[in-house]
């Protein structure tokens, strides 16, 4: 028997899977002017396959149009390739689908280049979990880690590799079998892109090793989390970094201290779309580094806004290390909405003008309420639920995103918990887990 090598057309939808269509590879061509036909209540299936509620019923058509700037290909022996290509969502008219989550963040990306005449460089840090592995003493961070798993992860950085993606760290993290990968960064659009694709490549790899790979936000309520870490920078039009300046409080730029301002200040109104999942918030819980504040650190790995390291000893110079990395979020968020919220809250700080806050060293966790006020830090949401009335009640945050976008979201993310709700926390867990 032969075979023939399909290219799935995908995007990566409001519940954070790809989804799309695939086409014989020899219509590609075609494919890239005319797309595939895709449905607008499409955007209301959520991670478990429910339709949540829907505002477009059986109505409507769209095209998805693959864009080859965001390939994904696995190579197969003997096989064709595994190949996905990422799209935007489009009227059949050639306009933008306004609930295209690529274009949610092309429209974000486009505010900050209008407010500041700013780019945004970045990479998103990942955390995940081989599927059915017992917690082994010793094997945390542990050369016996690295040497049990050492293909498995050299396959993954040949296909990061092959992908365009520039690997930077694969480790044996803490949990069990939990490993986290960094990449180099990138910027506009393909920072979102390539946290996609590496999704991908890790279920793919994990497969093709005979295993399960999971993203889930938590595996259940006593485990140590999966975080997405999005790691951030602002470049002026020239391509300079724009994020540092001695002088500045924490050496943060005007601007980019009135970016990490905005995301601090609408942190609690959005974080229902950085930490979208019923079990997000088993993860956003104190003492787990992850992120339970809306709070600035400085090197604190708890907090929800971190200022990273910089290092006298690196090849690079000061201003290109300097960066800074939000770390409430997790990967049931599709990169696309949850860089969008970022940068549009940055560029909301720029245009509100705001005064950077102050970086903590201190464990919040500890504070009385009124303490915690005094400070002017805030919990960040414990619920789903509650994070959906906050971002539901933002009238500023709404603004950022096409009109009828938080209506439809809040929805989503409803038909969504209904399906978990009331399973104790434990089998909420196992349902995600499924899932991402
Ligand atoms: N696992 C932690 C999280 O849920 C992060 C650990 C780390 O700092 O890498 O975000
Ligand atoms: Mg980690």
């Amino acid at each position: 028997m032969t075979r023939e090598e399909l290219i799935m057309a995908c995007t990566c939808d409001i519940a954070g899977k790809v989804r799309g269509k695939s086409f014989p590879a020899s219509q590609l061509e075609k494919r890239l002017k005319r797309g595939i036909g895709w449905t607008p209540t499409n955007v209301q299936i959520t991670c478990f396959d429910n339709i949540a509620e829907t505002p477009f019923g059986s109505f409507g058509d769209l095209v998805l149009i693959p864009d080859v700037a965001a390939t994904m290909r696995l190579p197969e022996e003997g096989a064709p390739s595994e190949v996905l290509m990422l799209g935007d969502i489009r009227h059949t008219d050639g306009k933008p689908w306004e609930f295209c989550t690529r274009s949610i963040l092309r429209d974000a990306l486009a505010r900050l280049e209008y407010v500041a005449g700013l780019t945004l460089n970045g990479t998103f840090e990942h955390e995940f979990q081989i599927r059915g592995e017992e917690a082994r003493p010793g094997t945390a961070f542990s050369s016996a880690g690295f040497r049990e798993w050492r293909a498995f992860g050299e396959t993954l950085i040949a296909a990061m590799r092959d992908n365009g993606i520039a690997p930077d760290t694969f480790l044996r993290e803490f949990g069990p079998g939990q490993f986290e990968v960094t990449m180099d960064p990138s910027q506009g659009i393909a920072i979102a892109d390539q946290a996609v694709i590496l999704r991908e490549l890790v279920h793919a790899v994990a497969a093709r090793f005979g295993k399960g790979a999971t993203f889930v936000p938590i595996r259940s309520p006593d485990a140590v989390g999966n975080g997405v870490h999005v790691h951030m920078s602002l470049m002026d039009s020239d391509g300079n970094p724009a994020t540092h300046d001695p002088e500045g409080k924490h050496e943060l730029s005007r601007h980019a201290g009135q970016f990490v301002a905005g995301i601090l200040k609408y942190l609690d109104a959005f974080t229902a779309i950085t930490a979208p999942s019923v079990v997000s918030y088993l993860r956003l819980t104190p003492h787990r580094w992850s992120a339970a504040f809306n709070n600035l650190g400085f090197r604190d790995r708890e907090a929800a806004l971190r200022i990273c390291p910089v290092s006298d000893i690196s090849d690079l110079a000061r201003a290109r290390q300097f960066h800074f990395e939000f770390r409430a979020a997790d990967a049931a968020a599709s990169p696309y909405l949850l860089l969008a919220a970022l940068v549009h809250a940055g560029a909301q700080g720029i245009e509100e003008e705001l005064d950077v806050p102050e970086a903590m060293q201190q464990d919040l966790s500890l504070l009385s309420p009124q303490d915690l006020a005094a400070s002017g830090h805030k919990r960040l949401p414990q619920t789903l639920e509650k994070a959906l009335d906050a971002f539901a009640a933002n009238d500023t945050v709404a603004s950022w995103f096409p009109e009828g976008f938080t209506d439809l979201y809040v929805k989503h993310k409803q038909g969504e918990a209904a399906i978990v709700a009331g399973l104790d926390p434990e089998d909420q867990c196992r349902r995600y887990e499924e899932v991402y």
